[in-house]
């Protein structure tokens, strides 16, 4: 459309983006909905009064974003991407223009996605005062589209950008609107989004790319998002913490807990004795620990689970 090329290191996964839509692309293989575990999973929400949820990638592959991690069809499958390290993003102004001339070809499809029943579930169950708290691990807002307000974002979100020098946030929105005014000509198209809403460019395009900084001091400008190699804020930890103490289940939707950030808190659990269910499509680092798991598509199953 504008003469500039794309590189992907698996083409035929683009095409097949566009001939099939993004949604259930990258939802793995699952076996038939078990009418028997449908009714544990039942029996689990009725007998819970302090129920805590932790969500993953895993929730929102049903909205046609990809995770990382899940067999054939994340991206570590997929491609040879890999996010991006924290420390490379502060120290070079290089690394961050790349990011950014991608993120922002990404923004305008990753910025509309939509929630899926999985999440219009949680939320419900939240009106009806089933849910006691929601922590995601998720950047993609889509528990806060759904109307979910007892929720932490565990690693932030692609929808606020941080400077990193005054800590001054600002809707993401925003910023898209001054890489417009930054770059008249440079125009591209999205050929293939990742979780962090990361796309694919070639050198040439990313380095003709001007990039922001922050409107009100000049120092460079992150997404509200903490990147591998980076720590969750403590007071956020603590605070979930004490979510956890105050709880009386704990169920896992759509994570392999993978990552410790939140695998941490299914230790606090265990310690305290809770039980904990596990919905996500293949392993996860805590099967033992669960006394029930189910391997179904959180959209078709937490719909049928009734909340009183
Ligand atoms: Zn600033």
């Amino acid at each position: 459309m504008s003469g500039l090329t794309f590189r992907s290191t698996k083409g035929h996964w683009i095409t097949s983006l566009s001939r099939h839509g993004s949604t259930g692309l990258f939802v793995p293989l699952s076996p038939p909905l078990d009418p028997e575990k449908i009714r544990e999973l039942q029996c689990f929400i009725t007998l819970s009064k302090k129920l805590l949820v932790m969500t993953g990638a895993g929730i929102s592959t049903e909205s046609g974003i990809p995770d990382y991690r899940s067999e054939r069809v994340g991206l570590y499958a997929r491609t040879d991407r890999r996010p991006i390290q924290h420390c490379d993003f502060v120290r070079s102004a290089q690394v961050r223009q790349r990011y950014w001339a991608r993120n922002f070809v990404g923004w305008p499809q990753f910025s509309s996605h939509q929630p899926n029943p999985a999440h219009w579930a949680l939320s419900n169950w939240e009106k009806l005062g089933k849910l006691h708290w929601l922590v995601t691990q998720n950047v993609d807002a889509l528990h806060t589209k759904a109307g979910s307000q007892r929720l932490t974002e565990l690693h932030g979100c692609m929808h606020r950008v941080l400077c990193l020098n005054c800590g001054e946030q600002t809707p993401r929105g925003m910023l898209q609107k001054r890489f417009q005014v930054l770059n008249p000509s440079w125009s591209a198209e999205a050929q293939g989004v990742a979780p962090d809403g990361d796309v694919f460019l070639t050198e040439e395009q990313v380095q003709s790319f001007q990039v922001p900084s922050c409107a009100r001091c000049g120092g460079p400008l992150k997404p509200d998002v903490v990147f591998f190699g980076d720590t969750v804020n403590p007071d956020k930890v603590d605070f979930v913490h004490r979510r956890v103490k105050e709880a009386d289940s704990l169920l896992v939707v759509g994570s392999s807990l993978q990552v410790y950030s939140g695998y941490r808190f299914i230790l606090a659990a265990q310690e305290k004795k809770l039980p904990i269910a596990i919905l996500n499509i293949g392993p996860t680092r805590s099967d033992d620990l669960a006394c029930l798991k189910l391997n179904s598509r959180c959209g078709e199953l937490l719909p049928l689970i009734d909340p009183h």
